[in-house]
C-alpha cells in the first residue's frame, strides 16, 4: 500500500528510476527510517535504495525540478539525527551499493562503494596483512559512507587518527546532480581546493560520497593491553593525561567511570573490578616487539604513579579481549539501564581532562541526573551519557539543562561540542557557540553555493 504523501506522478517517476522493489512508501517501511542512533523521529515520506551513482544523480537532478529534500542514510547508528528526514522528503538508502571494488596491496589501497560495513573492510585489510586503522565503536553495523560523511573516530584515533587521515580519493554526486571526483590515488596530492576534506565531516549535507579510496597501513605485529583501577574519574583522567605528557602514544587510552562499570558487569558478566572508582584501559601496537614492551612498561610505572590503585596486563588474547569487550559494550550496557539515554560527545584539550570529567560530575549532581561516563579520553572525547525517562517531563527539564551545562564547561575548557559524532540536527543549535557567526556564514555560503536549492539533508548544522 502507498501511503506517503508524494504525488503519485513523483513516486512513479521515482519508482522508474530505482525499480519497484527499491523504493519503500509504506508506513512500517518508513518509520523504520524515522531514526538514528538518537532520540529523534521524523518518517520519511519515501526511502530510495539506488544501486549505483547514475541513479543517485537522477534522484537529485528530479528533486531540484520537484524541490523535494533528500537525506543520505548509511547504516543509521549516527548519533546526531543526520540521517532523519527532518524537513521531510526522501531518505536514500546507500546499503545496497556495498561493493568492495579494488584491494591494491602495492600501493596500499582499497576502493569500496559506500555501504561497505566498516568491519568488512578492516576484514578485509586484515586479510592480506594490512590495517585499516579507524574502528568507532559502532563498527559492526555502521557504512564507510556515514564514516566519512562523520569524519568517524574510534578507540585507535589516538595514535592512527580518524577516518580523514585514510582517505585518498572521493567520488561524490553534488546536490545539484554533477558527478565529481577529489583526491588522488597518491600518497600525496595538492591538486585544487581540498575537496576530499570538505566531504569528509560534511554529514550528508554537501553531495552524496559513491565511491572511496583509503589507505592502508602495515599491521602491527605486537599488541600489549593493560588495565588500571582509579579511586575516583578525576584521578583516572590525570592518569590519561600524565601517559600522553610522558611523550608515550598507546593506540588506545579509554576512561569508564564507576557508573558504567557497573551496568557493564550487570550486562555482560566480565568480571570487572565494580568497586573501582573508574578503569583506564591501556594499549600499545607496533612491528617490534621490544619497542611493544618498552612502551608498555613506562606506561604501567606512568599509571602506578599517577595514583593508580592497580595496573594489570593482559596475559594472553583471552584477558585482553575481555579489557576491549567492556569498552565496546558500554553504550549498549548504559542504554539497558533506564529507559532514555542521552549520549554528549564533548572533547576538551588533554591538561582539562581530569577538570572536564569533575565537572560533568558536579553538572549530574546539580541537575539530580544520572551520568554515566565513557569515551576515548586519550582524545580528550568523552560520552557522558545521560540516562533518564523522557515520559517524565519534568526529569527531560533537568536533562536539558544539564546538557547545556556540559556543552558550555567544555567550551569554557577550550573544547568541542563534538569530538565524533557531528552536529546534524541535535547539535545544531550549540555550533554558534564553538565557531561564531563569521564561521557560520562561510559554512552557509558554502552549502548555498553548492546547494541553491537546500535539496540536500536541509535542516542539519548549517
Ligand atoms: C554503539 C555506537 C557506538 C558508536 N561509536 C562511535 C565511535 O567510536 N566513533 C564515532 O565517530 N562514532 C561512533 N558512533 C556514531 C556513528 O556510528 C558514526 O557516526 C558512523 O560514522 C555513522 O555511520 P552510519 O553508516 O550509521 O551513518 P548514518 O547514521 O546513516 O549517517 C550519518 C551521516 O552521514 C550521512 N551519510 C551517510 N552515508 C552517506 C553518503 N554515502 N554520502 C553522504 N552522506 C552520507 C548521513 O546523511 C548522516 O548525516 C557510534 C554509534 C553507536 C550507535
Amino acid at each position: 500500500m502507498n501511503n506517503s504523501s508524494l504525488s503519485a506522478t513523483l513516486i512513479s517517476e521515482l519508482t522508474s528510476i530505482v525499480g519497484a522493489e527499491n523504493i519503500l512508501t509504506s508506513t512500517e517501511d518508513r518509520i523504520c527510517y524515522a531514526y538514528d542512533g538518537q532520540r529523534v523521529e521524523y518518517v520519511p515520506e519515501a526511502v530510495l535504495r539506488p544501486a549505483d551513482s547514475q541513479q543517485i544523480s537522477r534522484i537529485l537532478t528530479l528533486a531540484n525540478e520537484e524541490r523535494f529534500p533528500v537525506v543520505p542514510r548509511g547504516a543509521g547508528t549516527g548519533l546526531s539525527g543526520g540521517s532523519v528526514a527532518a524537513s521531510g522528503g526522501v531518505v536514500l538508502d546507500l546499503t545496497r551499493m556495498d561493493r568492495i571494488i579494488e584491494v591494491d596491496p602495492g600501493n596500499l589501497h582499497m576502493i569500496v562503494e559506500p555501504g561497505v560495513i566498516t568491519t568488512a573492510i578492516i576484514n578485509k585489510a586484515e586479510s592480506i596483512g594490512l590495517l585499516y586503522p579507524p574502528d568507532p565503536g559502532s563498527m559492526s553495523v555502521s557504512t564507510i559512507g556515514g564514516n566519512v560523511a562523520e569524519n568517524a573516530g574510534g578507540l585507535r584515533a589516538g595514535k592512527y587518527g580518524v577516518t580523514r587521515n585514510y582517505l585518498m580519493q572521493i567520488q561524490a554526486i553534488a546536490p545539484t546532480g554533477e558527478a565529481f571526483l577529489s583526491g588522488a590515488r597518491t600518497r600525496k596530492c595538492v591538486a585544487g581546493y581540498d575537496l576530499v576534506s570538505l566531504m569528509c565531516g560534511s554529514e550528508g549535507t554537501l553531495g552524496v560520497i559513491t565511491e572511496i579510496s583509503l589507505r592502508l597501513v602495515p599491521m602491527p605485529k605486537y599488541r600489549k593491553s593493560m588495565m588500571a583501577t582509579f579511586p575516583d574519574a578525576a584521578s583516572a583522567g590525570q592518569g590519561i593525561a600524565d601517559i600522553i605528557a610522558a611523550g608515550l602514544v598507546p593506540s588506545t587510552l579509554e576512561i569508564i567511570d564507576n557508573t558504567t562499570l557497573r551496568v557493564i558487569e550487570d550486562y555482560a558478566h566480565l568480571g570487572l573490578p565494580i568497586d573501582a572508582g573508574a578503569l583506564v584501559l591501556v594499549e600499545f601496537d607496533g612491528l617490534v616487539e621490544s619497542v611493544v614492551d618498552e612502551e608498555s612498561d613506562q606506561a604501567f610505572r606512568s599509571l602506578e604513579s599517577s595514583g593508580a590503585t592497580t595496573v594489570q596486563q593482559a596475559d594472553d588474547a583471552e584477558q585482553r579481549d575481555k579489557i576491549w569487550q567492556a569498552r565496546r559494550v558500554a553504550l549498549a550496557a548504559l542504554s539497558r539501564a533506564r529507559p532514555t539515554s542521552i549520549l554528549e560527545d564533548v572533547t576538551v584539550p588533554l591538561p582539562r581532562l581530569s577538570e572536564m570529567i569533575d565537572r560533568v560530575q558536579q553538572i549530574g549532581q546539580k541537575n539530580s541526573v544520572m551520568i554515566g561516563t565513557f569515551g576515548h579520553a586519550g582524545d580528550g572525547n568523552l560520552h557522558p551519557t545521560i540516562l533518564a525517562d523522557d515520559r517524565d517531563e519534568e526529569e527531560m527539564k533537568r536533562v536539558e539543562a544539564a546538557v547545556e551545562e556540559l556543552i558550555a564547561a567544555a567550551l569554557q575548557l577550550g573544547g568541542t561540542v563534538s569530538g565524533e559524532h557531528g552536529i546534524g540536527f541535535s547539535k545544531a543549535p550549540f555550533l554558534a557557540q564553538e565557531v561564531g557567526e563569521g564561521s557560520m556564514e562561510v559554512m552557509r555560503r558554502i552549502k548555498r553555493a553548492l546547494d541553491p536549492n537546500g535539496i540536500l539533508n536541509p535542516g542539519k548544522f548549517v
